[in-house]
This record gives C-alpha cells, sequence and structure tokens, in this order.
C-alpha cells in the first residue's frame, strides 16, 4: 500500500507549482477493490474516498462509516437520474453532473431531503462521443443553469482521453472554470495527477496507484 508515498508525491507537486500546503484533496478511488484494501487505508488514517457507482458504495459505506468517524464520500462515475435519490443520501460530493435532467433532479431532491452534496460539473474536453459531460462551448450555459436551480457548485470535473496528452485538458478545465469563477477542479488520476495539480487541481481522483491494478475492469 503506497497511500504515504502518494501523499508525498502530492506534496512535492504543490510545493513545485506554488501550491499552499495541503490545498489538494486525494480522492482514495477504492472501486471494485476488496475490502481488505480499503480497510488498511481506513487504518492509515485517510478518509477520503471516490467510488464510481452507486450500488457498490452502497454495498460498503455505510458499513464502514459506523466503524470510522469523519469519512467523505464522492461520486465521481456516471449518475441515473432514478438513482439520484439515493447517491444524495450516501455521498459528500457529486462529480459527473453533467446534463440538465439530472441537475433538475438534484434540484428537486435537494429540496426534499433538505441538504445537498457539493456538486462538480464534467466537461468532456475531448468531445468524445463515448465520454459523458458537457461540452466545452455549452459549459458557460450549464453552470449558469446549475447555479439557477441553487445547485452548490464547486467546480469542474473531466476525464481526458487516453491517447492525448493529458495537461492541454487540464488547462482548458482550468480555463473554463476561473471564467466562471469556480475554484474547484476534479482532474488528474493515477497516472497524471502531478501534472493536474501543476494546473491548478484541487481533487485529484487516484485509484491503482493506491490500491494496486483492479482485477475487475471498471
Ligand atoms: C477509476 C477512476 C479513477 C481512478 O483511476 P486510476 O487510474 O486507478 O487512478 C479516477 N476517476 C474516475 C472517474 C474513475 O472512474
Amino acid at each position: 500500500m503506497s497511500l504515504t508515498e502518494i501523499k508525498s508525491r502530492i506534496a512535492t507537486a504543490e510545493a513545485a507549482a506554488d501550491r499552499v500546503p495541503g490545498s489538494v484533496q486525494l480522492i482514495a478511488v477504492s472501486k471494485v477493490q476488496p475490502n481488505e484494501r480499503v480497510e488498511a487505508v481506513l487504518q492509515a488514517g485517510h478518509r477520503v474516498f471516490g467510488e464510481n457507482r452507486v450500488q457498490e458504495a452502497a454495498g460498503k459505506w455505510p458499513e464502514f462509516r459506523t466503524r470510522y468517524d469523519g469519512i467523505q464520500l464522492h461520486l465521481i462515475g456516471p449518475l441515473q437520474t432514478n438513482k439520484a435519490r439515493q447517491a444524495m443520501e450516501l455521498v459528500d460530493s457529486i462529480h459527473s453532473v453533467d446534463r440538465l435532467k439530472l441537475a433538475n433532479t438534484l434540484a428537486r431532491l435537494a429540496q426534499d431531503l433538505g441538504r445537498c452534496p457539493q456538486i462538480f460539473i464534467q466537461v468532456n474536453t475531448g468531445e468524445e462521443a463515448q465520454k459523458a459531460g458537457v461540452l466545452p462551448s455549452e459549459a458557460d450555459a450549464f453552470v449558469a443553469e446549475c447555479r439557477r436551480l441553487d445547485l452548490p457548485v464547486q467546480g469542474l470535473m473531466c476525464i481526458p482521453p487516453v491517447e492525448e496528452e493529458p495537461s492541454l485538458h487540464f488547462a482548458l478545465l482550468a480555463k473554463i472554470a476561473a471564467r466562471n469563477g469556480l475554484d474547484g477542479l476534479s482532474m488528474g488520476m493515477s497516472s497524471d495527477f502531478e501534472q493536474a495539480i501543476a494546473l491548478g487541481a484541487t481533487h485529484v481522483r487516484v485509484g491503482s496507484a493506491i490500491f494496486g491494478e483492479r482485477s475487475a475492469s471498471a
């Protein structure tokens, strides 16, 4: 388990980019990992985790929460509207808000529940047909719409195309966030979190570099 090593690489990247120490949140992405590995990271004192499926998150985190205080859970995968209520009851932050129908559903449920997780809007910076997210050209209007719905928009999220230089996508996301007055940038994974920090990431989503390779694909 190399949680310590990842934390020190984050600290080094923060210093290199003149970022405030501790300003980057490490989201340990625990999807598909065996519970023993997740438990080892909890025992090492880490409390911020990411999951990409509501069902899977619902199956493991309520139990962990009874045994460990201060767990913060981030949903980083696609969210169907019929799972939105369950997601809102379970997680502290949703990084995959990417369409009006979902934004409307979250706003309505927030009224019902009297609370709402922090929201990140996913931007499809590579304009890939198979990938979720609003197009860069539609991002400003979508941010405005989410704000009009009173959703707590904390920032933007992206997943760069695998075969492209991620820094171009991180820079584009940072630019869209800046012109919309958003501070949060959820970007950077195991292979590129240091580049993301150099370009302003506030939340890095790191899975396999902490937990080891996932046995099933996700
Ligand atoms: C799985 C996943 C990650 C973590 O990926 P690693 O390469 O294992 O660090 C980050 N973000 C999202 C959206 C994911 O689905």
